[in-house]
């Protein structure tokens, strides 16, 4: 389309940090992608992740603070590390309650 202006606007990874397919194959497409950030919901320091609060099978839930908050790259992985430690620990629970 020559000469059409197109913008774009989404969250280009889920809270795992895999990329959502149409974002990246717009972002390849594109002639000039500009990322914007929210603030780290712990340090304030550019949050390039999301972390999700409720660990479910559904890649995507429509939320806001109440499921989702903004990460710093640092934080976001030490915060994923917590939560498949917590749920490893609630599986093991679960399997000894189970016995
Ligand atoms: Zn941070």
């Amino acid at each position: 389309m020559q000469g059409t202006d197109v913008f774009c606007a989404g969250l280009d990874m889920d809270y795992h940090g895999r990329a959502f397919e149409v974002p990246s194959t717009l972002m390849a497409e594109a002639t000039d992608v500009r990322r914007l950030t929210a603030q780290c919901a712990r340090c304030a320091a550019a949050a390039t992740h999301s972390i999700r609060h409720e660990m479910t099978a559904e890649r995507i839930l429509v939320g806001a603070t109440d499921l989702y908050a903004p990460m710093c790259a640092e934080h976001w992985f030490e915060e994923r590390m917590a939560q498949q430690a917590r749920a490893r620990s609630n599986e093991m629970i679960a399997e000894a309650e189970d016995e």
